[in-house]
């Protein structure tokens, strides 16, 4: 039972429970098996859609306490079945999760925004998705995208490379930038029956499949001036974004370590059913308990670290005042996401030297985890960049104060 949510439904006035919260994970997870083996993501989204999961941003709101761990709950337990799907499903998360606990008090267009936004993703049941507007150019950080004033509102031009989640969700955060202005966050509707929204061909036709990643384009498309979120101008859109990628990191750093309790879970299987030739189960040798528990050691110290950041993003209270804060859990995002990344990839990868060929064959889960798993560190923050923001910390004499201070 996830003791946060409990405590978030009895503040909410018990609209939900531990147990249920448990059931319909439960149920979440039990239709993306059924999904997965009929190669039909629908029974998946149509089961998550009828629980409370995917709206828990509405009832804990504001309550970074209940809502980290249980998002943490969700992405992990859906990361161990399939790494993509998660991601897509993360990206949701991150973002109405990163809406639903930043203090905006001190712009007061925002905090009416974020709470209609909250209200209506948890009334009108919406998935959410979001692009940052990067495309594939010759220059790293190039955005695609662009907004310029047009009329009473904003036209919208250009294509993004990424989009998770693209067909499936209802709204579309997209961070862009407003012409000689800077940076802004624009929510859109109506994603899949507008003809100025161009839901491309996927961008990972492969492996990654299931997380639904396209590119998307934009064809002059019209937006109110309502759609914009947060402006240019307002000193808390930085913030925001920031906020935004502790969130993500954190989760996708949750996401890759199910799959890599998975994977541990595959190992017990393998090693508690396959004998030796004396008739001593693998499980036995002292050799496989201690590769086993080296395994779990480096899992569990990289979940420490996740799970720690929903005690940093919790610091953030009010801005600008915590701005410093933000900058302290992005970090802390940042490093537990690069480390739990590699310690998935390399337990899946102990797990496929255990169990052998036979990872690839009878359709086990270590074939779709391992063709996955590789995906943590690409992004959202490549690791060269974390890699490169770390050493200069430690070599500017900044790091420790930063990090410990
Ligand atoms: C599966 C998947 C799904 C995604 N879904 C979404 C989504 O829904 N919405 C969204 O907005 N984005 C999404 N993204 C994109 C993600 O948020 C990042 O923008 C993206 O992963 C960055 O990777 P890139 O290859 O574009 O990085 P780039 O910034 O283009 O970097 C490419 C490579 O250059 C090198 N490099 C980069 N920076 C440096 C540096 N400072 N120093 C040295 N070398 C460097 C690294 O080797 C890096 O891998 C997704 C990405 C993936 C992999």
């Amino acid at each position: 039972m996830n003791a946060a949510f409990l405590d978030a439904d009895a503040r909410s006035g018990g609209s939900t429970s531990g147990a249920r919260f448990d059931d319909e994970l439960t149920a979440a997870t039990d239709a993306l098996a059924i999904a997965l083996r009929e190669r039909d993501l629908a029974i998946f989204y149509r089961a998550f859609r009828a629980t409370q999961l995917p709206f828990l941003c509405g009832p804990m709101r504001d309550d970074v306490d209940a809502l980290f761990p249980a998002c943490f709950a969700v992405v992990h337990r859906l990361g161990g079945l399939s790494p993509a799907l998660a991601l897509a499903v993360e990206n949701h998360y991150y973002v109405t999760s990163a809406v639903a606990t930043f203090p905006a008090a001190a712009d007061p267009a925002l905090e009416v925004f974020r709470h209609r936004l909250l209200d209506r993703v948890t009334d009108a049941r919406l998935l959410v998705a979001n692009t940052n507007s990067k495309i594939h150019g010759t220059r790293l950080g190039e955005i695609g995208t662009a907004a310029h004033r047009h009329g009473d509102g904003f036209r919208i031009s250009g294509k993004a490379a990424y989009t998770s989640l693209a067909t499936e969700a209802d709204l579309l955060v997209l961070l862009t930038e407003i012409a000689d202005e800077g940076t802004a966050l624009f929510v859109l509707d109506r994603l899949r029956d507008n003809p100025a929204v161009v839901i491309g061909d996927y961008l990972l036709p492969t492996a990654m499949i299931d997380s639904d990643t396209r590119h998307i384009g934009f064809d002059d498309l019209d937006l109110p001036k309502e759609a914009l979120a947060t402006a240019a101008g307002s000193p808390l859109t930085a913030l925001l974004i920031r906020f935004e990628m502790a969130w993500h990191q954190a989760l996708i750093g949750a996401l890759y370590l199910g799959c890599a309790a998975r994977a541990l879970d595959e190992i017990r299987r393998f090693a508690g059913e396959m004998r030796g030739r004396d008739g001593v189960p693998l499980a036995k040798l002292d050799g496989m308990i201690v590769d086993t528990g080296r395994l779990a050691i480096d899992y569990a110290t990289a979940r420490a670290a996740v799970e720690r950041c929903g005690a940093a993003i919790a610091r953030v209270r009010a801005l600008p005042r915590d701005s410093e804060a933000i900058e302290r859990a992005s970090n802390e995002a940042s490093v537990a996401k690069y480390s739990a990344c590699r310690v998935a990839e390399a337990i899946v990868t102990a797990a496929r030297r255990i169990v052998g060929a036979r990872s690839f064959a009878g359709n086990s889960v270590l074939e779709r985890l391992s063709s996955e798993v590789m995906f943590g560190v690409l992004g959202p923050e490549v690791g060269a960049v974390t890699e490169r923001r770390l050493g200069k910390q430690v070599l500017e004499g900044s790091f420790f104060a930063r990090t410990f201070g």
